[in-house]
């Protein structure tokens, strides 16, 4: 508990994150490759990151 940032890696290119307190669920881009990424699991300061597929569509239907 002592880290105020936590790291991860992209999941696509491989770079190194560091980003601040976020919580599981919260989706974040990549600045290298651009992509969406949620947080799916967070331990000891390091995030487990999966890609987002974000796509343009209608709700509801
Ligand atoms: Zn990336």
């Amino acid at each position: 508990m002592s880290s105020a940032t936590l790291t991860g890696a992209c999941p696509e290119c491989e770079t190194d994150l560091t980003v601040p307190p976020v919580v599981q669920g919260e989706t974040l881009a990549c600045p290298e490759c651009m992509l969406t990424l949620r947080v799916e699991d967070i331990q000891d300061g390091r995030l487990t990151l999966e890609m987002v597929e974000v796509q343009l569509r209608d709700w509801g239907q």
